[in-house]
């Protein structure tokens, strides 16, 4: 088996053609490390001469030179680390652009149905945040990391230059804060992370929760203690960060801080130490030099420590949205055939139809058989939950029969290329969402090369007249914004208006009329004797008045055509559609006659 990638590896395969560029920038501060530690080396070298040379200090003509050098190193220590940041940050960037296009291109593959469970808008916010959450580690941290790596491995060579006894004590109080700043994080503290993360993440979407339900609280009086789960959740959250912060950060933290702002704790007793023999031995003056050299360093290997703090957290941060990007990245596609056929005709069937959606016990649909000709209506009905919506999405493939086969014109539909498929099926559900666009725009979405002149009778044959008329711009208002707002039944005659212009010979109606007042409902129905004229339509419906002509009605509970036939021959066999049509019959005796009476 392949060795899985590592987050970073998988971050830098996003960047593309700039992961060069990545690592270009690392060279660069790798570099920029190397040349901000040569004033040191100045500072070293004119002490040194200074030392040599006292108390004469005419004689030390050389001190001004270094002190240039130093100058001149510090300033190109500088630009290098700018330059280097700057081809850190173009990659990160390009990597942050790459991971949204392609998340985006990958949601572009998957089924419809997937978004139901889903919401686009939540997922593209989340692959957004995501993809900006990778930026401090691509474009700060990592060069850090590499600077500080550097570091290290120059102050080992500068060791055996310098005094080695002197760089060990340096080295040693670095080696115990990066010990004591790993002690916080990994090992053991590991697991405990990934439970503070998911308390937090807990936390964030039960405050979501109740941000939503802020209009039921109101209404009904209650208080914040009502969202039992968000308090939970926060002092869930409150527990874990206290305990984090006193009994697993307070030591660690007070030795790793320690030691990196006073990395010279170890030096001072170890130049003590040092001080009796290096006078014994006569080059004292020696000693002091390089004592004032480590002394002075110790500041530079402090920031680098700080550095690398940050870089963790950059780590963190990244790693978690690297798995919040492969929720996105590993949504399931739809497989596009290979070599697609054409459908001929427009006879809809399903043989055997089983599906099951993710995750649940029973299967939605199971062993569904029928066939709807061209001309033909037919319906489903049954009890909510028996299927139905389940059923009518096979057809356009916003998910995919487990068993079975749900053909179109006689080829299945995973044969047939989705945009002939699409172009062959018009849907209409039972809320219709409207795009913040003009009227003209919203309805042309069903056939963009539609002239206006086609818009308009569309319009006209889904009963829109009405609407058009009361627009302050007619077909070129734009919905939703300067408060122009159309009610759920006059949004369904518009998306039926869609429907009609796309003139798909596959009409699927789940629900039309279900959310619309008598008034509208009455429109509607004539608009969908326009939509369906001539076409194979499968028509979702629970109000039983209105599937009573069609061809054939199937009656599904629990996943399974418990029943089928034409009206008349239903209500004879006295079976679940005869109870239904006898409950909906009364239900409406019942209406009729609760408004008499008022
Ligand atoms: P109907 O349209 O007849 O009311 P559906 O086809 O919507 O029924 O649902 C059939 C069954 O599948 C129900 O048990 C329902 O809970 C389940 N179901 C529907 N949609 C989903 C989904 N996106 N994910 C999981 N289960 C679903
Ligand atoms: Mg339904």
């Amino acid at each position: 088996m392949k060795k899985q990638k590592s987050d970073i590896a998988v971050l830098l395969d996003f960047a593309g053609s700039y992961k060069a560029l990545t690592f270009l920038g690392l060279g660069l501060s790798a570099a920029a490390m190397l040349l901000s530690m040569v004033p040191y080396i100045c500072i070293w070298l004119a002490a040194r001469d200074l030392i040599a040379v006292a108390p004469d200090w005419t004689r030390a003509g050389s001190v001004a030179r270094y002190g240039w050098l130093a100058f001149g190193f510090a300033v190109g220590g500088i630009v290098l680390y700018f330059a280097g940041l700057m081809c850190t940050h173009l990659a990160a960037f390009r990597t942050a652009a790459n991971i949204r296009k392609q998340g985006v291109a990958h949601l572009m593959q998957a089924p419809l149905g997937w978004f139901d469970a889903n919401a686009s808008g939540l997922v593209r916010g989340r692959l957004d945040a995501a993809a900006a959450d990778t930026e401090t580690l691509l474009a700060h941290n990592l060069a850090d990391i590499v600077g500080t790596v550097t570091l290290f491995v120059a102050m080992l060579a500068l060791m055996l230059v310098f005094d080695w006894r002197m760089g060990a004590a340096c080295l040693l109080a670095a080696v115990i804060s990066i010990l004591a700043m790993f002690s916080m994080m990994g090992g053991r503290n590991a697991g405990f992370m990934a439970q503070y993360q998911a308390a937090l993440d807990r936390m964030s979407k039960a405050g979501t929760e109740y941000v939503r339900g802020i209009p039921v609280v109101k209404i009904f009086q209650q208080t914040v203690y009502s969202f039992r789960a968000f308090q939970q959740s926060i002092e869930d959250y409150s527990r874990f960060a206290g305990h984090y912060n006193a009994e697993v950060c307070s030591k660690p933290q007070s030795v790793n801080l320690t030691f990196t702002e006073g990395a010279f704790v170890f030096l001072v007793p170890a130049a003590l130490f040092l001080a009796p023999g290096a006078l014994a031995g006569g080059d004292f003056a020696g000693f002091v030099t390089n004592f004032a050299f480590y002394a002075v360093f110790s500041a530079i290997l402090s920031t680098a420590l700080a550095r690398i703090m940050f870089a963790s957290s950059g780590m963190m941060l990244a790693s978690g949205a690297l798995a919040r990007i492969r929720t996105v990245t590993g949504a399931p596609t739809l497989e596009a055939p290979a070599c697609p056929k054409l459908p001929q005709g427009n006879r809809v069937a399903f043989r055997d139809v089983s599906f099951t959606y993710a995750g649940a016990a029973r299967p939605a649909l199971s062993h569904l058989t029928f066939t709807a000709e061209p001309g033909q209506t037919v319906a489903l009905v049954g009890p909510s939950g028996g299927g139905k919506t389940t059923a009518a999405s096979l057809i356009p493939r916003f998910w995919d029969a487990a068993e079975g086969v749900v053909e179109v014109g006689g080829v299945d539909v995973r044969q047939i290329d989705p945009h002939v498929l699409m172009d062959r099926v018009a849907f209409v559900f039972q809320n219709s969402r409207l795009f913040k666009q003009s009227l003209l725009e919203n309805i042309r979405a069903g056939r963009p090369q539609a002239t206006r002149q086609q818009v308009l009778a569309a319009a006209e044959a889904a009963q829109c007249g009405d609407i058009l008329a009361k627009l302050p711009e007619g077909l070129d208002t734009v919905i939703g914004t300067e408060g122009v707002y159309l009610s759920g039944g006059e949004a369904q005659r518009i998306a039926l208006a869609r429907a009609i212009l796309k003139d798909a010979p596959i009409v699927v109606l789940d629900e039309a009329t279900a959310f619309a007042d008598p008034e509208n409902e009455a429109l509607i129905q004539k608009a969908l004797v326009r939509l369906t004229a001539g076409k194979t339509v499968i028509m979702i419906a629970h109000r039983l008045s209105t599937v009573v002509g069609a061809d054939r009605i199937i009656v599904l509970d629990e996943g399974r055509a418990v029943e089928q036939g034409a009206h008349a021959e239903l209500l004879a066999k006295g079976g679940l559609y005869a109870k239904m049509w006898a409950d909906y019959n009364q239900s409406v005796q019942w209406k009729i006659q609760s408004g008499e009476e008022r």
